[in-house]
This record gives C-alpha cells, structure tokens and sequence, in this order.
C-alpha cells in the first residue's frame, strides 16, 4: 500500500476557504492509489486562546486538565476538515490521538511518543482513502490525554509516516519551504532545496520553529524524508534528508533566532567541586533544561556561574538558586530577561575554519555585544540583547552571504 503523510499547520486550516485549499492538496496526493494520512494543528490561534482560558480559570491550571482542553482545537479541525472531505466524495474520517493509537507518557504538556499502533491505522485504510488525524496529542496507558509541546503536531506527522512507512511526510505551512533564516525577518532569505537532519536539527532546536524539533529527531532516526512546503503555492519545497558531500560546501547554512532566553548568574560562588553539580543537579531534579552555561575565571577562590533558560523558567530557576545558595556560599543572584540567542549553522563548518571569527567580527560591525558564546561541530550561537536580534540575524546572514551563497564562492 502507498501511503504519504500530510500536515497542515495552523494558519492552512484557519477558514472554511483555506481548508479547501488544503483539501486541493490532498486530493493531489490521493493520485496514483495513494492513502492519505491527513494531519491537521488547531486553527490558527486557538491553541493561544484555550491556553488563556486555562489560567482565567485557574492561577496553576492542572497539567492533565490543561492537555484534555487545548488537545479540543485539533479535534474541531479534523472534525470539519472530514466534512468537507465527505462532501466532495471522498472516503475519510477524523481520529483523534487515541483513536489511531498514538500511546504516549505521562509528562503533560510535552509527552513523548512511546508507541503507535501500525495494525490500527492499515485497518482503517480498507475503509476509508484518507485518514484525518488530530495532530499535537496522544494517549498515556492509563486513558489520560496528552499534548506534545508546542508545534508537536509536526511530530505527530513524522511519527505517523513513521509507523506507516510512508514514502513521504509532507508539512505544509504558511512559507515555501526551509529557509536561509526566517524570511518573516529577513527579506533577503533564500530558500534551501534541501537541508541535512543534523542541520535542521540545531536549526530548530535554535529557534527555527518552521518544524518542531522532536519531529527533525523521529524523521532522523526512523529515515522519514521530509518535504517542507506552502498550502498556498505549488513550490517544490524542501527536502528534509540525509547528510550528503554536496552540502559540505556551504560552510553556513542557516542563521536562526530565539528570543525565548533568560540568563541567571549566581556570583561569587566557591570555586571547588561539587558546586557546578549542585546548581545544575538542582535545576534538573525540578526538570527545568538549561541551554548555555558559562564559568568565569576563578578570582581568589570564587567563580561566576552563569547560564540561560527559558522564560517561562527563571522564577523557579531563581528560586531554586536561592537555596543552592544557602547551602554552597555566594554573593548574590542576578538575571535578564531581555536577552536572545543567534545562531549560525552548517554541516560545512566541520570542514571549514574562521566562522567563530567571521561571527564575531560581524556582530562586531554592528556594534553588538557578545554576552555569551557557545559551539558545537556545526553550529555557534551568540547571546546578545534582544533589542538587537533583527539587526544580528540580518548582519550574520550577509556575512555568509546567504541571500546568493556568494560566500562560498569568494573562498
Ligand atoms: P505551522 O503553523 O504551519 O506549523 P509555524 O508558524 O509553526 O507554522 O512555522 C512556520 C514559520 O516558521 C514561518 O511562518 C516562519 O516565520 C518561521 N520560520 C523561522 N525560521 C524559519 C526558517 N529558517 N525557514 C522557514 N520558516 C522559518
Ligand atoms: N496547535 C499546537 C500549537 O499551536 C500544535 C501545532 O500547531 O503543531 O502549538
Ligand atoms: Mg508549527
């Protein structure tokens, strides 16, 4: 049996008329006796407002309650979408989670996909051509709802195409494709054709939220090839795919941004063992995940411990700072929230040497300042303040010269 996946985000399946587009889509993919697998997010916005609903109606909403009520805004979409389906003649129906079989954990809010019953979606398939799944949520053992974490209905799809062996995973979006940085932000970005997993992975996971970064890690791990595309134009899109030496060349090829980033420095801390394994031993017991850490120089015995986290973050990260404090020694406990990180990114800076540098002087000629640096084999990112974060992302993609990849060619 052919099956390709379909996903269309929020803005594609906002209105009544973009949802027929969307059905034009699927339509398309049902030619050659595909089945369709059509996974759909809440209309734009609505995930947004059921979340405020939430905390109108209670100051700490119950993580199992909360997942039971924003899981609704995909449900409708799927619900409507069938309808419209059904009217032209086509064999669908609408799934939520459970009832395709998507068995998740128990971590509200940000479930991870344990399992997903294959047998159950072949089944459906003798009925009916397309299969319209509620994206973004699943089901713990125990029968409770669980949701994904924000954009996890990419996940949901890659996961799907995943179990079915699909032979594509479509994501349509708002943009045509995976660009060279957001072209939201930059007008210059171009878009890519294609884009390595391991790329695509420090691209979302740096901010790029064009798809979700759980989805980037199922599609690697399982091999799903993964097309990113418009619902509102026939582009080809991008290609989502293995690492190949063609895109050795491009020494960078992405610029992303998050403006999620909060930095917490805990000053004059004894500068001896144990002391980085109980702040960061701390903050992971009350699961909080911490992106950039920075040790200063030892003075005198003491350090500066500094490190980011989300937003959403810093007040039960200060909290539990306060009571490292007690028990380890410091001076005092600062925090900004008005920071953001940028990031380049290529598979070629393996390969290449000079792009910290060529970073750096960049941000330099603009007269940012660099408050904190990190690398891995294909990525640097630089925390700065946010206020300069357009102007930062716009000087690094011209500096790899992105918009017409005449950097590589100067080399
Ligand atoms: P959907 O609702 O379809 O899931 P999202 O809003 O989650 O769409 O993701 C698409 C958005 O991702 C685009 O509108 C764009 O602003 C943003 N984006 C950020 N970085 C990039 C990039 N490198 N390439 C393409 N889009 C990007
Ligand atoms: N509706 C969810 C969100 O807004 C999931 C998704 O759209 O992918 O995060
Ligand atoms: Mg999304």
């Amino acid at each position: 049996m052919r099956i390709m996946v379909q996903k269309f985000g929020g803005t594609s399946v906002a209105t009544k008329d973009r949802m027929r587009q969307v059905l034009g889509k699927v339509r398309a993919g049902l030619t050659d006796g595909r089945k369709i697998i059509a996974v759909l997010s809440a209309r734009a916005g609505e995930t947004n407002a059921l979340l405020k609903l939430a905390h109108e109606w209670s100051e700490t909403p119950d993580p199992a309650e909360t997942d039971q009520l924003i899981s609704t805004g995909e449900q409708v979409s799927a619900a409507l979408f069938s309808m419209l389906l059904k009217d032209e003649g086509i064999t669908a129906r609408s799934f939520t989670g459970q009832q395709i079989g998507i068995l998740t954990d128990d971590v509200y809010g940000k479930a991870r996909i344990k399992e997903i019953d294959t047998e159950r979606i072949l089944a459906a398939f003798a009925e009916y051509d397309v299969l319209v799944v509620a994206g973004f949520q699943g089901i713990t053992g125990d029968g409770r709802v669980t949701t994904l974490g924000r954009g996890g209905s990419d996940t949901s799809a890659v996961a799907l195409a995943a179990a079915a062996k699909a032979e594509l995973c479509e994501i349509y979006t708002d943009v045509e494709g995976v660009f060279t940085t957001d072209p939201n932000l930059c007008g210059n970005a171009r878009k890519l054709d294609r884009i390595s997993y391991d790329e695509m992975l420090e691209l979302a996971s740096m901010g790029a939220k064009v798809l979700e970064i759980r989805s980037v890690e199922f599609a690697k791990k399982y091999k799903v090839s993964v097309l990113v595309r418009s619902t509102f134009s026939d582009a080809p899109g991008t290609l989502v795919t293995q690492e190949d030496r063609s895109m050795e060349h491009v020494m960078v090829s992405g610029i992303a941004y998050d403006k999620d980033q909060a930095r917490i420095t805990l000053r004059s801390v004894p500068d001896k063992p144990g002391v980085a394994a109980s702040i960061f031993g701390h903050l992971a017991e009350a699961g909080l995940s911490v992106d950039m850490i920075v040790q200063n120089p030892s003075r005198d015995g003491v350090t500066d411990m500094n490190f980011t986290v989300s937003r959403k973050d810093v007040k039960r990260a200060l909290d539990i700072m306060e009571k490292v404090r007690e028990q380890v020694g410091g001076l005092d406990i600062l925090h900004e929230t008005t920071v953001a990180k940028v990031s380049a990114v290529g598979v070629g800076m393996r390969n290449h040497s000079g792009v910290a540098a060529k970073t750096f002087a960049a941000l330099q000629k603009e007269n940012i300042n660099i408050i904190m640096i990190s690398t891995s084999e294909i990525k640097i990112s630089c925390i700065i303040e946010e206020k300069y974060t357009e102007l930062a992302v716009r000087a690094l993609h011209d500096a790899f010269g992105l918009d017409n990849n005449s950097y590589m060619e100067a080399q």
